[in-house]
């Protein structure tokens, strides 16, 4: 029984992050994706919020295999966490060499604080590689059509944020 650790802020789910994470589903039995919580950093959406989007996304995009996924909060070392929950997989998508130059420190740093857990990068597919949900969220904040960019229920979601 594998079962990967997939951490971010997920502020909201976008299309980049479904694709990493059905690729996710198909390599390990359980994936836990894991919403950093940080208490000075006051996102747009709850973590309530968040997990909704998530699991909604994950029902429509993935069907049953949608099961096979569990929706938590952390705060601190992911790595502790990820000890935590038993995982042995932890999952990063890799956009450009910004993300690859981060990635490969944090990797080094926390395979020496827990070699048992491996880093898989996984590349982002070519479609949703420029996608980020800070442009997201910033898109949205003006009234910008995200729709392209995130799946439907974080769509609705900006919406009735933005709207109120
Ligand atoms: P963001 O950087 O968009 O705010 P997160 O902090 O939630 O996203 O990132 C969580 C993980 O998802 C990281 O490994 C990040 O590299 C990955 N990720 C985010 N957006 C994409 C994308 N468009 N394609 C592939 N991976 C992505």
């Amino acid at each position: 029984m594998k079962t990967a650790f997939y951490p971010g802020s997920f502020d909201p789910a976008t299309n980049g992050h479904m694709d990493i994470l059905g690729r996710a589903l198909a390599l390990a039995d359980k994936v836990i994706v894991a919403i950093g919580i940080n208490p000075a950093k006051k996102g747009l959406f709850t973590f309530g919020e968040r997990k909704a989007v998530l699991v909604n996304a994950a029902n429509s995009a993935f069907g049953d295999k949608a099961n096979a996924m569990s929706v938590i909060a952390f705060e601190g070392l992911v790595v502790d966490a990820a000890k935590l929950h038993g995982a042995t997989i932890l999952i990063r998508g890799l956009r450009d060499a910004t993300d690859f130059d981060y990635e490969m420190q944090m990797a080094g740093m926390n395979g020496v604080m827990a070699p048992n857990i491996q880093t898989v990068f996984l590349p982002a597919s070519p479609p949703t590689r420029p996608i980020t949900a800070t442009l997201v969220r910033q898109i949205a904040s003006m009234g910008g059509d995200i729709s392209a960019f995130v799946p439907e229920a974080a769509a609705q979601a900006l919406k009735a944020h933005f709207k109120s």
